[in-house]
């Protein structure tokens, strides 16, 4: 059964490191599948877009992000042939809780990665998908949204009373 991660929130210096790359020797051991299962559940069950390893306490270069509903583990992503057309749009962050704004972002790009089968492959993603791996790809280059964003807005954590 797959578990549960605590996500680590900013100040966390671990979210300001470079990951390193993933040593493809180690994709298919145990260990590394585990992982990835365990990112994925955390998060569906935390209703994340995507999630990055440094999010959970791992300097290490891998991603995952939601397809159609379906996690996708990403291991080493690179961003390749990103449009020159680039569009703002609202971003939060699970490591930055109770903030969002509005960051500016490649309407198109590929990514190219290894899966968690070891294959290489290259996608096309446009809109949120687009969206989304740009900024779990700067997760792995202790970049965080707040460094880019504009018209950051901050909410007080929400305590549900009426649970009481
Ligand atoms: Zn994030």
């Amino acid at each position: 059964m797959p578990n549960l991660l605590d996500i680590i929130t900013d100040p966390n210096p671990i979210l300001r490191k470079v990951s390193v790359p993933v040593d493809p020797k180690e994709i298919n051991t145990p260990a590394f599948q585990a992982l990835c299962d365990d990112m994925s559940l955390t998060m569906v069950e935390r209703d994340g877009v995507g999630l990055a390893a440094p999010q959970i306490g791992r300097n290490i270069r891998l991603i995952v992000v939601t397809d159609h509903g379906k996690p996708v583990c990403m291991i080493n992503p690179t961003i390749i042939k990103p449009s020159w057309s680039k569009e703002w749009g609202e971003e939060g962050c699970l490591s930055v809780p109770n903030k969002y704004g509005q960051v500016r972002r490649h309407k198109r790009l590929h990514c190219r990665f290894v899966d968690r089968d070891g294959n290489e492959r290259t996608i096309a993603a446009s809109g949120l998908m687009a969206r989304v791996i740009q900024h779990e790809i700067d997760h792995l280059d202790g970049v965080l949204f707040t460094d880019k964003a504009k018209d950051i807005k901050e909410f007080e954590p929400v305590h549900s009373q009426e649970e009481e």
